[in-house]
């Protein structure tokens, strides 16, 4: 069956493009994706299924039961937000939505996992087991997966396991990355107010001032990174805005510092508020002065169950020669809300290479995914399907 379902994917390529030229012509940002979730919800009715629409405000979801008896439950997710970016690739499918881009080819990722929707429906009597396709909306944000996790997508039936891709600028074309642990970053984001005693520009003596007291603070937090955690596991802490004072000659009272905090690790994330807290204590105390840290948690990161994404890796194999699948290089930092669904179910998140990493990456107005790589994402999906409901 394997055999077929390779040749079957092979001869309807061009479905794939289609579906993909359609949905990169529509973008929609968070929570906006109406005609994108219409369109989806259209195709899949037309191959049989029966989509149910506003699962977490405009997400998607379908099931394929198998015709092979009962199996176990795997879901299969896409992304579907598009960014507030003015596309310039000329393409002749370009956005039709003015300063709307898929410009981090998720476009290609539902026309992906369409694709396996429309391929596994054709072999749907072989199946031993039920698809759980779930596109979700508002990834960028990122509070999609948060969204649908809340309108019941993990339950009735609850998935066994879970997949979802990236695809992945600095890898070859077609190659498919993954690894056990964290591959992306968690997202979490802080405001400091320094708080000193303002006076005279010209009486420093006579006040606290926040904006020296401040400025060693945004040094000072660097050795959270440096000194207080382990080098090999990443982790990012920056300053993105610095608010303080009005007028050349007068010492401010305060002084707010906001940034955001990048962990791969959900261990070494767990720790950085009070390890800020103490360097900012300890800091404004040497100056007299106190600091006040208000810590928001975001989303965590992506961490790829062990087991489940080396059983993966050895179903991708029996679908892809060799040197296809491979070890993911290294983590990311980015964000991936797709986090809150492997908090729930066990499963893995791999990436799917788009070339080069010299021409522009994700999130830039020229990006665009080579179209080879769609096939490669469906088969991946099939392959991973057919293997898991076979093993079970
Ligand atoms: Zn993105
Ligand atoms: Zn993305």
């Amino acid at each position: 069956m394997k055999q077929e379902m390779i040749q079957f994917i092979r001869n309807n390529n061009q479905q794939f493009v289609q579906l993909r030229r359609d949905l990169h012509r529509i973008p929609e940002t968070a929570f906006a994706e109406i005609k994108t979730a219409a369109y989806i919800a259209a195709k899949l009715r037309e191959w049989g299924y029966t989509p149910q629409e506003g699962i977490g405000q405009t997400g998607v979801v379908a099931e394929l039961q198998g015709g092979a008896g009962d199996g176990p439950v795997l879901a299969v997710r896409a992304d579907m937000d598009a960014l507030a970016v003015t596309e310039q690739t000329g393409l002749s499918f370009a956005s039709e939505h003015p300063g709307r881009m898929h410009a981090c080819g998720h476009d290609s990722h539902m026309a992906m996992v369409l694709g396996t929707a429309f391929v596994l429906a054709q072999f749907r009597s072989h199946l031993a087991g039920t698809v759980k396709f779930i596109f979700q909306p508002s990834e960028e944000q990122p509070t999609g997966a948060g969204a649908m996790i809340d309108d019941g997508v993990l339950q009735n039936p609850a998935p066994d396991g879970i997949v979802a891709l990236h695809n992945w600028p600095g890898l070859p074309v077609g190659q498919l990355a993954l690894s056990a642990g964290p591959v992306t970053g968690s997202v979490d984001r802080f405001q400091i107010t320094v708080s000193g005693r303002g006076g005279h520009g010209a009486k420093p003596h006579e006040t606290v001032d926040p904006v020296v007291m401040a400025s060693h603070c945004v040094l000072a937090l660097q050795t959270v990174v440096s000194r207080l955690n382990n080098p090999l596991k990443p982790l990012v802490l920056t300053i993105g805005a610095i608010h303080g004072g009005e007028a050349f000659n007068v010492i401010p009272h305060e002084v707010r510092l906001t940034g955001t905090v990048r962990a791969a690790d959900p261990e070494v994330q767990s720790q950085i508020p009070a390890q800020m807290k103490q360097v900012l204590d300890g800091v404004t105390a040497a100056y007299g002065g106190s600091a006040q840290l208000d810590y928001e948690w975001g989303i965590p990161s992506v961490v790829n169950d062990g087991p489940f994404t080396e059983q993966v890796e050895q179903y991708l194999r029996r679908w892809f020669p060799p040197e296809q699948v491979v070890a993911l290089p290294e983590p990311s930092l980015v964000g991936e809300d797709y986090s809150l669904f492997l908090q729930n179910v066990t499963g893995t998140f791999f990436f799917l290479g788009t070339g080069d990493q010299g021409g522009p990456g994700l999130h830039h107005p020229q990006y665009s995914v080579p179209e080879d790589i769609l096939s490669v994402g469906v088969q991946s999906f099939c392959a991973i399907v057919w293997e898991f409901f076979s093993e079970k």
